[in-house]
């Protein structure tokens, strides 16, 4: 089973300069200013911010074809914030700081909307805002989490009552919402296709299939081996997100890529409204949550699950179904056409990890679940740091190349989702605090 958006896309049509279906792979020997390993939204975010900035001699290696990885597969939903949850970045950075990081993504929402109209990228954008509802019930949650983004990032997410959050989601299922209304969905990999041809156009050289097997120090500072070519640059990005593999230790030991899953039913037309009369994106406050939202040809895009293994499209269907149908039981006869995975790669800490190790080479790495606008930010702040504007913000320095511990570290994570999954379905179960005596 294809993904969606790969079956949606016309890859040959997608450069806005028409005539090649592909990049070329890279082939021969030359130099270069920047080296980007990554045709995702991290390594192609820093392409375009270069290419806004006047740097030229820009090349981005990409192992497969852009879009590959996370980038083109994923929820679509585009909102402020981390992976990190915003009460954890305050506890560890103190306000001012906290404020400031969360700032770049909220900026990033914005620059994303910006970056589609200048050009012109056709990516299926419903710029209605994100619905946060609540699984268990237990208004203290959203209360909370209302009153933090107010008062500690200055955002109002609108409080909606469960009567009405009803009256939308055609559900039983939560106790209520909060709506972020600064936050869209839209098609990611028409979206990273649009950054690619919008990069290409400005001069910067894209190759696909030109996986980089190796890294050594040489030339201008270093050398960049793909099977069939080799750049020479002064700079290089590490941008591989979790797939990633025997380049450069220092970034893959501090990432581990964990997957999640997605699927697609089918048009659903008049019945989509029996589920979703809404056109905002949906998703729950459990630790593994459901995400949702209606595709403007009526299917409904569903996501949730996070694994440490990669499962086959017929199981993600199936698992995938259950949630739904929890969720939707009017839905069970629906047909699911579409089912995929994709990897995220996360870090211990859970933040992104923006900046330049002491060899020199620059990162973009650990986006997790949350990456749209993160990956957005991550180009912006490596840009400006390339080309000489300003410094990374010192607060990235608190969430560094931390070691991940590979295979160890894989089996922890499963532990820590097995207890958190095990910790909401006890919560879901225990009587409203309302109705205790
Ligand atoms: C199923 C799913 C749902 C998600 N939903 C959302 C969502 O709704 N909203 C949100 O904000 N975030 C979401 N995320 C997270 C978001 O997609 C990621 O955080 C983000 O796309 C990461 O971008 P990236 O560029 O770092 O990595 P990727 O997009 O994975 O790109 C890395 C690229 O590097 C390439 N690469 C790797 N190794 C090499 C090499 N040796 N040489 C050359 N190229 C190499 C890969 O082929 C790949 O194309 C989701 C993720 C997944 C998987």
């Amino acid at each position: 089973m294809q993904s969606f958006y790969e079956a949606t896309v016309d890859r040959s049509a997608s450069r806005s300069s028409g005539h090649s279906s592909a990049y070329a792979p890279l082939t021969g020997r030359r130099s270069v200013n920047v080296c980007i390993m990554g045709g995702g939204l991290a390594g192609l975010s820093t392409a375009l911010g270069l290419a806004e900035r006047g740097v030229a001699d820009v090349a981005v290696l990409e192992a497969e074809q852009v879009g590959f990885g996370a980038s083109g597969r994923n929820g679509g939903f585009v909102f402020g914030g981390y992976s990190l949850d915003c009460a954890d970045l305050l506890k560890t950075l103190g306000p001012a700081r906290a404020r400031e990081l969360y700032t770049l993504t909220t900026d990033a929402v914005d620059l994303m909307r910006k970056r589609i109209q200048r050009y012109r990228i056709d990516c299926d954008v419903t710029d209605a805002g994100v619905i946060l509802a609540n699984w268990f019930d237990e208004p203290a949650r959203l209360d909370t989490q209302r009153r933090l983004m107010r008062d500690s990032f200055g955002v109002e997410w609108e409080p909606v009552a469960a009567a009405a959050l009803a009256s939308e989601l055609k559900t039983s299922r939560y106790h209520g919402g909060l709506f972020e209304r600064n936050a869209f969905h839209f098609h990611p990999l028409k979206y990273v296709l649009g950054v690619a041809s919008a990069v290409a156009d400005a001069g910067v050289q894209i190759h696909e299939k030109s996986p980089v097997v190796r890294l050594q120090r040489g030339g201008a500072g270093f050398v960049v081996h793909t099977p069939h070519g080799a750049l020479e640059a002064r700079h290089v990005v590490m941008a591989g997100g979790g797939y990633a593999r025997n380049v450069y230790a220092r970034v893959e030991r501090a990432v581990l890529p964990i997957a999640t899953y997605v699927m697609a039913t089918e048009p659903l037309g008049a019945r989509l409204k029996d589920a979703l009369d809404t056109r905002a994106a949906v998703y729950d406050t459990r630790f593994a949550f459901d995400y949702y939202r209606p595709l403007p040809d009526t299917r409904i895009l569903w996501g949730g699950r996070i694994s440490v293994r990669d499962r086959a499209p017929d199981i993600i269907a199936r698992l995938l179904r259950r949630d739904l149908l929890k969720v939707y039981p009017q839905l069970r006869d629906v047909r699911i056409e579409y089912a995929w995975g994709g990897l995220m790669s996360y870090a211990r800490h859970k933040m992104p990890q923006i900046g330049r190790s002491a060899d020199g080479v620059w990162y973009a790495t650990g986006f997790g679940g949350h990456g749209m606008a993160p990956t957005t930010v991550s180009g912006e702040l490596l840009a400006a740091a390339i080309s000489g504007e300003r410094p990374v913000p010192d607060a990235f320095a608190t969430f560094g190349l931390t070691p991940a511990y590979g295979a160890l570290g894989l089996a922890a994570a499963q532990l820590t989702y097995t207890a958190m999954q095990a910790r909401d379905a006890l919560a879901a179960r225990r009587p409203s605090p309302r109705s205790t005596p």
